[in-house]
């Protein structure tokens, strides 16, 4: 591939020269040529402040001046470049707000394009002028009424010597996101003098074997080529190479912060007895699925090491992950070693010890249950047990587990998540044991990329397979307007013995706003569609006895229909509920309905989920389809994540990936296992990075690492 001279002349450089180079990168924006006090106040609204935020203010895309699209071959909605000369101008007002529309016609040998401007009066004054000159218009063509449109459209004047623009002739040009007070050809000429003067000074944080080995431009040439190239080709590779560098210093954060969580830690090595494996099995009411064999000898094999473990367990609602906690909680106990199991609401610890113990029981563990119901005698009895060691399992919220348990020898902590991943507090119980192993399940499918990045510190181990026996659950999307057709639809099951969740639309504002529509619905549907039938009410402004005495009274069938906000996702199971209505399903994240959906389901007879609907939009409507498309929450979740991106999966804020300026981990999968691969080898290495040549790399993971970007899960 393209030069790298400049890498071996780097190699050259001495220390100290290297880092004065470097730290003239820091140097003010104001002080490269061209920018100013002025300019360099305005830069600093885009986040410019140094020659080194210069560099690598990215293009957000390229026009490709090497090709003009005539008029004639444009297709509707398509971007594009023309070459056109200005024949006419009209400005007007227009609607009741009377905002000023200027249209501009162009033509080139094809045809004509129409250029609209809104409420950009200056406009007018400008091409005034430019009647009979050529520019060049980059935008989006809409076919219209007129024939083509192109609204507020990106444009500049092709002779050079007006825009002052070195690259505004036959190139494939970068086009910058700006801010009052700024235009392109400014930017591309700052941006052009910076690269100019300091490109060179530029250091590399690749060691080189990997720039060899995965065939990457040196920093310099790609900094220069993400700017400036000549082809989609070389623009690609330097894209590549700014990319892989970018996730590369993340996975080696996050390699080393693994490694100080557990290699660099001494911790508990399990000794597997022989055939344990066949020993559960002989002990369940069932086989187990391929997928839970798997999972569990990748646990037993993790808790061998003798190193703590921080391991993920990902899988749907019933894909059978207590049978998984439980196999770990029995080599733990073969070897001397207490568990403790924790879930996030009292609700959640109980259902979880009931299934528990019925499995729990038969393999040999003793198992006891702290929550607020139980009463304070046989909590004194559990705590006694776990202290004097004649119990071996301890279910109960996080609070209690952490607050009131001092056990005989904890090895082993279980975090059930449930349909919440929250990654913090879980270092508390450690300090209760000698670096106990940490198990954390969670029914949230969580994208691959992110198990790659947010929570790239854990090992992950994937229930991908169901129990057999189980039916899927049948999705339908259904138009609002079909409302009480579904409804009769509904009452068919009912009276076929099924029972009803109908799940009123989301109201992100405000719970109690959201109460009021569920009371609303409910009403509704008792008086107007089920009157004859018995309607019940969950949401989340109701008190937890409230709650209890709802779900109890619908688990007793004493309501055929339970009307509820979202918080049935959380832990309730009845099943002989069968079929789960959404009412405006678009509201909804795809991940969340799929939780939603996973309320029924839960018996051998056929469930369904109907997803209504009034939207009109068709991403929204190519969302809800996922659903109709798949059971499978893993597929869910990744289509989400690529419809959504990474920021609305879990907040923006929370996805932990948008300190990336460049790298998009959806769409770079590829690079993004690279890199990881290559970090990890690294780091397995040289943990600390303190080989000398690694000075430069170690600096540039400490800057990453201080932004506090990369939230971390220990
Ligand atoms: P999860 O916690 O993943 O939602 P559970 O562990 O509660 O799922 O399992 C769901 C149901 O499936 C339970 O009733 C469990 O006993 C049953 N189950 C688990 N594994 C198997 C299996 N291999 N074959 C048949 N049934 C299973
Ligand atoms: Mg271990």
């Amino acid at each position: 591939m393209a030069n790298r001279p400049a890498l071996d002349n780097f190699l050259q450089v001495s220390g100290s020269e290297a880092r004065k180079a470097e730290s003239e990168l820091d140097t003010d924006v104001r002080f490269v040529k061209g920018v100013g006090e002025k300019l360099a106040s305005i830069l600093a609204r885009l986040g410019i402040f140094t020659v080194r935020d210069l560099l690598t203010h990215y293009p957000l895309r390229y026009e490709d001046r090497t090709h003009f699209t005539p008029v004639a071959r444009l297709q509707d909605s398509q971007r594009a470049t023309l070459r056109l000369r200005v024949t006419d101008l009209e400005h007007r007002t227009a609607g009741r707000r009377q905002l000023p529309i200027t249209r501009v016609a162009a033509e080139d040998d094809t045809g004509t394009l129409v250029l609209v401007w809104f409420n950009q009066p200056w406009i007018k004054e400008r091409f005034q002028r430019l009647r009979g000159r050529t520019i060049i218009v980059f935008g989006q063509a809409k076919y219209g009424r007129l024939g083509f449109e192109m609204n507020t459209p990106s444009w500049e004047l092709e002779d050079a010597e007006d825009s002052g623009d070195p690259w505004s002739h036959g190139k494939y040009v970068p086009v910058y996101a700006l801010t009052d007070g700024i235009n392109q050809s400014r930017m591309r000429r700052i941006i052009l003098n910076c690269l100019d003067k300091y490109a060179v000074l530029l250091q590399e944080a690749l060691p080189y074997p990997i720039l060899e080995k995965y065939d990457l431009l040196d920093i310099e040439n790609a900094i220069r080529s993400i700017h400036w190239s000549e082809s989609d080709q070389e623009n690609a590779s330097a894209r590549r190479r700014l990319v892989f560098e970018e996730l590369f210093l993340m996975q080696v954060a996050l390699a080393q912060l693994k490694y100080r969580n557990q290699a660099a830690l001494q911790g508990i090595s399990f000794q597997i007895p022989n055939g344990l494996l066949d020993e559960v099995e002989a002990h369940l009411p069932f086989s187990l699925t391929g997928a839970q064999k798997r999972v569990i000898c990748e646990i037993w094999d993790d808790m061998r090491s003798p190193h703590p473990m921080n391991r993920l367990l990902q899988g749907d609602v019933g894909s059978g992950k207590t049978v998984v906690a439980l196999a770990a909680a029995l080599l733990a106990s073969r070897c001397g070693w207490q568990t403790a199991i924790m879930a996030p609401t009292e609700v959640l610890a109980e259902q979880h010890y009931l299934s528990i113990i019925r499995l729990a029981e038969p393999l040999g563990l003793r198992s006891g249950l702290l929550s607020g119901g139980v009463k304070a005698k046989q909590r004194r009895l559990v705590n006694e047990g776990m202290q004097s060691g004649s119990l071996d399992v301890v279910v109960g919220t996080h609070a209690l587990v952490q607050e009131s348990v001092d056990f005989h020898k904890l090895g082993l902590v279980i975090i059930d998540e449930q349909h919440k991943f929250g990654v913090r507090q879980r270092s508390a119980l450690r300090d209760k044991g000698s670096n106990p192993d940490v198990l954390v399940m969670t029914a949230t499918p969580i994208p691959r990329t992110l198990t790659l990045t947010r929570f790239g510190d854990l090992d992950v181990s994937r229930l991908d397979e169901m129990p057999p026996g189980r039916k899927p659950v049948i999705t339908h999307c259904r138009d609002l307007t079909r409302r009480y057709k579904v409804y009769q639809g509904v009452r068919t099951i009912i009276e076929r013995g099924g029972q009803a969740y109908v799940v009123c639309p989301l109201v992100e504002e405000s719970g109690r706003l959201e109460a009021k529509a569920a009371t609303a619905l409910a009403e509704d549907l008792a008086a107007n569609v089920f009157p004859d039938l018995s309607v019940g009410l969950l949401h989340g402004q109701m008190s937890s006895e409230e709650k209890q005495a709802a779900i109890a009274a619908f688990r007793d069938g004493k309501y055929h229909i339970l009307v509820c906000t979202t918080v049935v996702e959380v832990g309730v199971d009845i099943p002989n509920a069968n079929v789960i209505v959404i009412e405006n399903a678009e509201r909804f994240g795809l991940a969340q309905l799929h939780q939603l959906r996973g309320r029924v389901g839960r018996s051998g007879n056929q469930a369904y989920c109907i997803l209504l609907t009034d939207t009109a939009n068709e991403e929204t409507m190519e969302r809800l389809l996922v659903l109709e498309s798949t059971n499978d929450g893993f597929r869910v979740a990744d289509e989400d994540m690529r419809l959504r991106g990474p920021g609305d999966f879990f907040g923006a804020r929370q996805s932990g990936l948008t300190s990336l300026k460049i790298a998009d981990p959806l769409k770079d999968v590829e690079l993004l296992e690279q890199a990881r691969d290559a970090a990890i080898r690294l780091i397995a290495k040289d943990p600390g990075l303190n080989d000398p040549k690694y000075g430069f790399l170690r600096k540039e993971v400490e800057r990453l690492a201080s932004t506090d970007e990369l939230e971390t899960s220990a």
